[in-house]
């Protein structure tokens, strides 16, 4: 689908969209429609329950006085219903409602709405970016689908004053679509696409937009000592991979070390590209979405394709740690004792808790080859946090609060939100071994918060959180995520950035 911004002036033909507040107060493109069509446009809004409430909408076919083929009116609500989210909601709904418009064409007219505190092209911006967002689809593989199945919409127009300046300004909300298209599509490849390899030589393609990509292979990472990262991997017939992605569109200098204006912040993603479970079996049903178990690490390469898409002023690493967890002759065994990187020993109690033994390593090497004024890592790491959280929040845990804080804000402006859940001392006592110096398994009680603290015993004092995404997969649709891969995680950290980070 095409994005453009146009000046104010109704077309004669296709499909249009106008809006109306409150008590079905007509905006002032929709007052011009009903004058046109005699009435016909208020006559049909009285017939049916519309009243120009925030998520309700009327489609009107054939308006009489008019050669358009359809009119989508849609209700803004009050004015203060106006922002940022609602608006891209409101392009959600207006994508869902028209995308099979015959013709292919829709056009937006988006009016002043007096006493909103947005104007009509910081609206029709977030419109064409709630519109962007929703049409994703991941239809690839289904070699026979008919064209009356596909969405025919291929050119939406936003009317609006102002439009040169909403176009400006949607440039860089189009480059955060790109980053979060890329995650889900990641997300949604099968494990026989995507596996170590094939998800580095992803990562890869950043580097036309001037990201540094470096893949490390097994040999490599041995010499490193990553023993925790590398025994996830051994039963699998793919070879681990560990990938660096670097942009640097910040100050130049020195980058890593503290007071340097280079300093880079740094994400971390957990990239099991398939998750069996290992020898540590999963049962059968429902294996198949374990595809998703690389979540983390595809957010992190759809956030530098962001990043670097709009140019970001920020020194900003994204480090992936990429491997498959089979179950085989070679692989580890419940039991089996390994040193991480850190120099850490760690009893694998449980081969099917391997996503913290991937980041143990990624977070050390990140850490001290980096030395980031914070690391952020994401990863579909527990099925505990969606008893806990369901799918409405991501788990958040932290050593920073103030890092915390500025995540939390970032998730509640992009509609990406996170609730925080504790760590201390308590917690961290449950994963001592016996006889190393940790264990990878707790039990079942406070398990995201065990796989946490396991975390936490891998970053030193930096600055870092977790946030446990282990519900990225959507079942339904949403105004801006259709159901599938939500590409949770790009628009939150991509928000942090531009918060708070950018020079
Ligand atoms: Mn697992
Ligand atoms: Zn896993």
């Amino acid at each position: 689908m095409k994005i453009t911004f146009a000046k104010p002036g109704l077309p004669s033909t296709g499909v249009v969209v106008v809006s109306a507040g409150t008590g079905s107060k007509l905006s002032a493109s929709a007052v011009k429609l009903d004058k046109k069509s005699g009435g016909a446009l208020s006559r049909a809004i009285r017939a049916s329950n519309f009243e120009g409430k925030k998520g309700q909408s009327l489609n009107v076919m054939a308006l009489a006085g008019t050669k358009l083929d359809e009119v989508m009116i849609v209700g803004l609500g009050k004015a203060g219903d106006i922002t940022e989210l609602e608006m891209q909601h409101l392009g959600g709904l207006i994508y869902a409602g028209t995308k099979q418009a015959k013709k292919g064409s829709v056009t937006v007219a988006v009016d002043e709405i007096s006493d909103a505190k947005m104007t009509a092209a910081g609206i029709a911006t977030e419109i064409a970016y709630g519109a962007q967002l929703r049409s994703y689809r991941f239809d690839k593989y289904k070699t026979k689908q008919k064209a009356v199945d596909k969405p025919s919409i291929k050119f939406l127009t936003l009317q609006c004053a102002g439009f040169a300046n909403a176009r400006k300004r949607y440039a860089a909300l189009g480059k955060i679509a790109d980053g979060v298209f890329m995650t889900r599509d990641l997300v949604s490849e099968p494990g026989n696409v995507i596996y170590p390899d094939t998800l580095a030589k992803q990562a890869k393609t950043l580097e036309k937009l001037g990201v540094k990509v470096q893949v490390l292979g097994e040999a490599q990472m041995k010499k490193l000592g990553m023993g925790a990262l590398l025994g996830v991997g051994q039963g699998s017939a793919r070879e681990s991979k560990l990938v660096v992605m670097q942009w640097n569109g910040g100050p130049k200098g020195k980058g890593a070390g503290k007071g340097n204006a280079a300093q880079p912040i740094a994400f971390v993603g957990k990239g099991v590209t398939f998750d069996t479970g290992g020898i540590s079996l999963k049962p059968r049903d429902g294996l198949d979405i374990l595809k998703i178990d690389m979540g983390g690490s595809g957010a992190v390469i759809g956030l530098m394709k962001a990043l670097a898409g709009r140019k970001a002023q920020v020194n900003v690493v994204g480090v992936i740690g990429c491997v498959e967890n089979m179950p085989d002759g070679n692989a580890q065994r419940p039991g089996d004792i390994v040193t991480s990187m850190s120099g850490q020993t760690i009893e694998v109690i449980d081969t099917d808790a391997e996503g913290r033994l991937v980041l143990a390593d990624a977070l050390h090497y990140t850490n001290q080859r980096f030395k980031p004024k914070f690391m952020v890592n994401l990863a579909t790491l527990t099925g505990a946090i969606m008893v806990a959280l369901a799918h409405h929040n991501a788990g958040l845990f932290s050593n920073n609060d103030q890092l915390a804080e500025r995540l939390t804000q970032a998730g509640l402006e992009v509609d990406e939100t996170l609730w925080r859940m504790p760590l201390g001392e308590a917690y961290d006592k449950m994963i001592d071994s016996k006889i190393a110096d940790m264990k990878n398994l707790a039990g079942r009680l406070g398990g995201s918060i065990t796989a946490a603290q396991f975390l936490q015993r891998h970053v030193d004092n930096t600055p870092w959180a977790h946030i446990d995404i282990s519900g990225i997969w959507a079942e339904t649709d949403t105004p801006t995520v259709p159901e599938g891969a939500t590409g949770f995680g790009v628009r939150l950290l991509d928000r942090l950035v531009k918060n708070h980070y950018e020079s």
